[in-house]
């Protein structure tokens, strides 16, 4: 869903998410590589500000069935976050950083055409929220579950001594 910045109010336009909107469904289940099984939350995208910079407060909850990397058990990965992110159209950027206070630490994200892609700002909001490693949060069953299968795997043949001490 792409939302023209020119026309939103001085206190920001609000975006409910939920199911129901196919653009964010979309984007949650490329940021959560599932599709959701429940998704609700809120955009608040403010007007442009200096340079076209565009400020979208995300809260987003959402949640999709995946499988733990260590243990393989099915589980389902929760996400429910709270981040202000900042568009700029492409040129939007100072070619002086010497006239703006520029935090160099910031990232942002680009719209293009003057108009916000609010998929992308889904996407970029349950993106930065998602862990790196998946893995269940009850960690001494994990830690059992992946013994065992260690356990099943492990090689018992004529070869086993050659693949060296474990
Ligand atoms: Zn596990």
């Amino acid at each position: 869903m792409r939302l023209p910045v020119a026309g939103i109010p001085v206190r920001g336009r609000l975006v409910m998410l939920s199911p129901a909107l196919d653009w964010a469904v979309e984007a949650v289940r490329v940021a959560l590589e599932a599709p959701p099984s429940r998704l609700s939350g809120e955009l608040l995208v403010m007007p442009p500000v200096k340079f076209g910079r565009v400020d979208v407060r995300a809260a987003v909850q959402t949640s999709a069935p995946r499988c733990c990397d260590r243990c393989g058990e099915d589980l389902e990965l929760a996400v429910d976050t709270e981040v202000t992110l900042s568009f700029v159209p492409p040129d939007g950027e100072p070619a002086d950083r010497g006239e703006v206070q520029v935090d160099e630490d910031l990232d942002f994200g680009i719209y293009e055409d003057g108009a916000l892609d609010l998929g992308q700002v889904v996407l970029d909001a349950v993106g930065l929220a998602v862990p790196s490693r998946v893995a269940c949060t009850n960690e001494v069953a994990c830690e059992a579950r992946t013994a065992a299968l260690l356990g099943e795997t492990r090689p018992a043949g004529p070869f086993a001594a050659l693949r060296g001490p474990q």
